[in-house]
């Protein structure tokens, strides 16, 4: 079997025209742009990197972007000062702290700090709550994405046995919450579980959300599962150059792809799912807030 590719680059490109559309709509009814406030601390180049594609892809969705930049020495009560003044600030409907943040600031108090009705990245723990009572709330962005990926595929979750590798806050945990809503049996692996080939190939959806480079093998993956690789991982590549590197998965692609019916690709799978659903995530949050029929998006 050769895998079809789900592609996460065309699909989020597709959500983020929605989110465009449904902005057109609120300015054209309400004269509102919704706004999403990004405060990044400090110079780490992979978030300086990530913050400028947020806000880049804000303003093209027709959304007022808002940023605060601090400088590496900020303190927690100056981050959490201008967290409580996007909180007040009425024409802000999402807020994003980046992270991961310099060690003088504890990240749990700031993010229990955001308003969780601005939460957009759903990783304060109403919305966690939330999540896992099922009773609405914003969904962490990245897991979201990839709940979509699996949903451009096959509508149906419903009674699969899902296997999601990776037990964070960000992905693993919510990722599990989210295929459970979905009526999926759902595994939770992490670095202790033992005989992980054999707990993924009991896979029919299978999510890598390790942070290790290929980690999972082609003959760890039941024939026709779907394969979402979260992984983002940078490794050496000497064809292309002495000190070069190129972007792998957590999933070795080449092999996995000739057992899965479906995979995501890296880059252009998960990834760009994420910018786009916290795109989503602020024209839902900015739904509720100011009375607009849901989004639905
Ligand atoms: P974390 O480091 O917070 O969590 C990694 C998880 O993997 C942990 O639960 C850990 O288990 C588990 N793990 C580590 N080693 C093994 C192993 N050998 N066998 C089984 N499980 C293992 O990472 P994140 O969840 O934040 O991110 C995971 C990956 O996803 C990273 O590559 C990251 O770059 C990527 N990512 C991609 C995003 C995107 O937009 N596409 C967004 C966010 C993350 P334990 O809990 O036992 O330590």
């Amino acid at each position: 079997m050769t895998a079809q590719i789900i592609d996460g680059t065309a699909i989020a490109a597709n959500l983020r025209a929605k989110v465009a559309a449904y902005s057109a709509d609120v300015l054209a009814r309400h004269g509102v742009v919704p706004g999403l406030a990004v405060v990044l601390v400090g110079n780490n180049p992979a978030s300086q990197v990530y913050v400028r594609s947020k806000i880049k892809m804000t303003k093209e969705a027709g959304l007022n972007s808002i940023e605060h930049m601090l400088p590496e020495t900020a303190t927690q009560a100056e981050l959490l000062a201008v967290v409580s003044a996007l909180n007040a600030d009425p024409s802000v409907d999402g807020i994003l702290v980046q992270l991961p943040l310099p060690a003088q600031i504890d990240a749990d108090a700031v993010i229990a700090a955001i308003d969780p009705a601005k939460d957009v990245d759903g990783f304060h723990p109403i919305n966690a709550g939330r999540l896992m009572t099922g009773t609405g709330g914003l969904v962490p962005c990245t897991p979201l994405g990839s709940l979509k990926l699996l949903q451009s595929v096959r509508a149906d979750l419903a009674g699969l046995e899902a296997v999601v590798v990776g037990r964070s806050n960000i992905v693993g945990k919510p990722m599990a919450q989210l295929l459970l809503a979905q009526s999926c049996t759902v595994t939770v692996a992490h670095s202790r579980s033992h005989d992980l080939p054999a707990i993924c190939r009991r896979a029919d959806i299978l999510v890598a959300a390790v942070g290790r480079p290929e980690m999972i093998k082609g003959d760890w993956i039941k024939p026709g599962a779907i394969v979402i690789d979260v992984g983002i991982n940078r490794v050496p590549d000497p064809a292309k150059g002495e000190g070069k590197t190129r972007l792998v998965g957590d999933v070795d692609f080449t092999a996995a792809s000739q057992q899965a019916a479906f995979i995501t690709p890296v880059p252009g799978g998960v990834g760009p799912m994420t910018i786009a659903c916290l795109l989503a995530n602020t024209m839902t949050a900015a739904a509720k807030r100011r009375g607009w029929p849901d989004p639905a998006l």
